[in-house]
């Protein structure tokens, strides 16, 4: 008889679930709140333009995940960005250096940006040496050991622990704060290990062909019918130490044999609040940043020849990003589109606006310091645009966590049968960590059943 396995949330964890349920030759059904699949990893297609919601790029050591893309047949295309900082009231441009000229290159520019000055060479080289020693541990691949080193430092005191003078201290944080928040609150093993994978190996940074996004509605259509979207989940049924199907936010009750509960730590302690208290007490540990993204169609390249990014450490002027350097094909020909991204302390005044308000406000603080040889729209010279407000952005953890989450995955199994854990959470928080999490579970639960049936 076939077993019934709900997956419940279609991001990248839940769809890489059901994928590798299907091809154990499970059928499982994946429900999904929002109307489109994706999660934090999805993306939007408008007239023949195609955006990306969240992830943007995938680091070399992004194994399970390199490994979907090639079962679904989907391109991988290696980046190339070149990085203006304003710093000191001037733009400097990095290149990811893969030959002496790029290193030469980027002499000046890392000089101005602290690396190379007198004060911070010696934290510089420190960094980097650390990173190196630690590599097996700093990494996101599937069998990466973060959590081994995984202690109570957090990254603030970590570049105390370092000396990290101010302005060197805005190159390692700066551009972190508009994506993450608050980095120097979190747990130094992250935010050294995102250092390591992004940027110090900048010219190892990947995309799928047609952006993150492709690789979810890759997975979704194998999934074709199994997927219900707009169907919230009120609450994972646990009766007597068994998981044992779903209550719908329309109160339809649908039994599993197995539950895969793939939505965002905060959210699982919402649908489950029949968890022990020392499983919650580690999904407690996982906290998310705050952000807003906006993406503007455009008849024009926004940043300056070959700049795929524009970053403004010191303050909150929202990062540029130009995604059609890397993918021309997600925007029609001699189009292009421009991504605006704020976090911290302007992300929260902007949430509560209408789009159009916040569109205004952040192109306006663009124009601002544009970069030389740029072309920021004006507010009625876009084709279109969409605002992405993330209240779960990317996942942050405080320090401990990652201990408190392997601990949490090896006790969940003795707390409730049948009910199994995924996100990017649950292994390290990006793509490859939700991707690496919904294979995992897969596998454990075709064996669970297996050995039933
Ligand atoms: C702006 C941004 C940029 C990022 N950049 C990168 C990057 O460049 N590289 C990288 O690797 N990572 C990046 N990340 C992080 C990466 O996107 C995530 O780590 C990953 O996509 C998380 O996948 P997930 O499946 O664990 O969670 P999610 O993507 O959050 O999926 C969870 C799904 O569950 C659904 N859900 C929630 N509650 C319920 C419910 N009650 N019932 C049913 N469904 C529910 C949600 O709607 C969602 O679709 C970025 C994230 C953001 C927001």
């Amino acid at each position: 008889m076939a077993r019934k396995v709900v997956i419940v949330g279609g991001g990248a964890a839940g769809l890489s679930a059901g994928f590798t349920l299907q091809k154990h030759g499970l059928d499982p059904l994946l429900l999904e709140a929002g109307d489109q699949v994706g999660g934090r990893m999805g993306g939007d297609r408008v007239d023949g333009f195609s955006t990306d919601k969240g992830a943007d790029f995938f680091p070399s050591s992004y194994d399970v995940t390199f490994r979907i893309c090639e079962e679904l047949g989907l391109p991988i295309i290696r980046t190339k960005m070149d990085i203006g900082w304003y710093r000191h009231g001037r733009w400097v441009v990095t290149t990811p250096i893969d030959s002496l000229g790029t290193l030469l290159k980027n002499i000046r520019p890392f000089w101005t940006l602290g690396l190379l000055s007198p004060r911070g060479i010696w934290p510089t080289l420190k960094l980097a040496k650390g990173l190196r020693a630690d590599a097996q541990y700093l990494n996101y691949a599937s069998d990466h050991k973060i959590a081994e080193l995984d202690g109570e430092e957090t990254y603030g005191d970590f570049l105390d622990r370092l000396s990290v003078p101010k302005h060197l201290r805005v190159t390692l944080e700066g551009f972190l704060e508009l994506t993450m928040g608050y980095p120097e609150q979190f747990g130094a093993t992250w935010i050294r290990a995102f250092l390591g994978e992004v940027l110090f190996k900048p010219t190892q940074l990947y995309v799928p062909q047609g952006g993150c996004s492709a690789l979810s509605y890759a997975l979704a259509d194998r999934l074709g019918g199994g997927i219900r979207l707009s169907t919230p989940v009120r609450r994972i049924v646990i009766e007597d130490g068994v998981a044992t199907g779903v209550i719908t936010g329309d109160g339809e009750r649908i039994g599993a044999d197995a539950v895969i509960c793939a939505v965002p730590a905060t959210k699982a302690l919402e649908i489950m609040p029949d968890l022990s208290p020392r499983i919650r007490h580690a999904l407690s540990k996982v906290n998310y940043s705050r952000g807003i993204r906006v993406v503007v169609g455009l008849n024009h390249r926004p940043l300056p020849a070959g700049w795929s990014v524009a970053l403004y450490p010191e303050d909150n002027t929202p990062a540029l990003l130009d995604r059609t350097v890397n993918l021309p094909e997600c925007a029609p020909p001699g189009k292009s589109t421009l991504d605006l991204w704020v976090g911290r302390d302007r992300a929260e005044e902007l949430f509560p606006l209408d789009d159009e308000e916040i569109v205004r406000q952040m192109l306006g603080d663009a124009r601002r310091n544009a970069p030389p040889g740029s072309a920021i729209p004006n507010d009625d010279d876009v084709l279109f645009t969409r605002v992405y407000r993330w209240n779960e952005a990317v996942c942050m953890g405080q320090p401990g966590m990652f201990k408190a989450i392997v601990e949490m995955r090896s006790q969940l199994n003795q707390d409730v049968k049948n009910l199994f854990i995924a996100g990017d959470y649950m292994r390290s928080p990006i793509v490859n960590g939700a991707t690496t999490s919904g294979v995992e579970t897969a596998e454990e639960v075709a064996e669970v059943l297996g050995q039933h049936s």
